[in-house]
């Protein structure tokens, strides 16, 4: 029997964020009631990934599991295969087969269909969220990390191997010599100057402390929307930054689309000016750029991680 509801998670570093849809309303469902349906379980695997994998499941059934789940995942996830490659925020599941192991515990007939939790961010937006009235839209996830989220004529771009869109390994810094200052930028992919590593909540904190100011973000933006020019300096440079990787991506894709999601879009507003200052360097004519924050908020992860698994339903 078909399932009467598709229940969704977005497994995070802190926390796992999970709702669901029922068929009744399946073709089109209120985003906001399904936002204020947001259930959340902490993400603990200090008993080991077997355990913590009991309770993602056990957290599916209580959101009312009847066969099909759709799961976002932190990190490069491989969806032919079902593997999570690497994950820089959970790297207790690296090379887990995600799919497999959850399968084992939710029955062998469920309907699963898990991707990068970026790509389900944006596969959200586009569905009820920021990027529902578009075919194409590019979703930067500003956090701990930069992720991103392509779509493109209303398919999800996933590459060859499931890496397509790692909009936070865009390289906007190059290297010129090995300074204190620019082995700071070194990315965890390896590569100097990634987006992430100069855009990124974690960034943020780092220009902060550079400039002996605390490393609450929230207080700073608060400082800077009250034209404090310290605090404004600092969110006016990493929206700069985040504006080159904005102009790379839309150099290689002509989208004109393009969303600022994650935790640290709270600081979209003051962000903005640096952002718009980048933008306005480049005189490509063609559409228009428009970008604006995203709209689904924390809730656009498992929103997108449901709609992954309509296809199969
Ligand atoms: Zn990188």
């Amino acid at each position: 029997m078909a399932p009467s509801r598709v229940v969704a998670l977005d497994i995070g570093g802190t926390q796992v964020k999970g709702g669901w849809i029922d068929r009744a309303e399946a073709s089109a469902p209120p985003a906001g009631v399904l936002a204020s349906r947001t259930r959340t379980l902490q993400t603990d695997l200090s008993g080991g990934t077997a355990a913590f994998l009991d309770s993602v499941a056990a957290f599916a059934r209580d959101l009312g599991y009847d066969g099909a789940l759709g799961v976002g995942v932190p990190g490069v996830f491989d969806p032919r295969t079902g593997a999570l490659e690497r994950s820089a925020n959970l790297p207790a599941l690296d090379g887990l087969n995600l799919e497999e192991e959850l399968r084992a515990r939710l029955g062998k007939e469920s309907i699963l269909a898990l991707d990068n939790d970026a790509n389900a961010a944006a596969l959200g937006e586009s569905w009820l969220g920021a990027g529902k009235e578009t075919s194409s839209l590019i979703l930067f996830t500003l956090g701990t990390g930069v992720g991103g989220g392509i779509i493109l004529d209303g398919e999800l771009f996933r590459g060859g191997s499931g890496r397509g869109g790692e909009l936070g390994h865009l390289v906007v810094r190059a290297k010129d010599s090995a300074t204190p200052e620019e082995e700071g930028l070194r990315c965890g992919c390896g590569a100097y100057g990634c987006l992430e590593r100069v855009a990124s909540a974690t960034a943020a904190k780092r220009r902060a402390r550079a400039a002996g100011l605390p490393l609450d973000l929230a207080h700073l933006a608060r400082r800077a929307r009250a034209g404090s020019p310290a605090e404004s300096a600092l969110f006016r440079a990493v929206g700069r930054d985040l504006g080159a990787g904005i102009l790379a991506a839309t150099a290689l894709l002509d989208i004109p689309l393009i969303l600022i999601g994650g935790g640290f879009a709270g600081a979209y507003d003051v962000l903005l000016p640096g952002i718009e200052e980048a933008l306005g360097e480049r005189h490509y004519g063609g559409s228009p750029l428009r970008v604006q924050p995203a709209a689904l908020g924390p809730a656009a992860g498992w929103i997108g991680a449901a709609r992954l698994t309509y296809p199969a339903l």
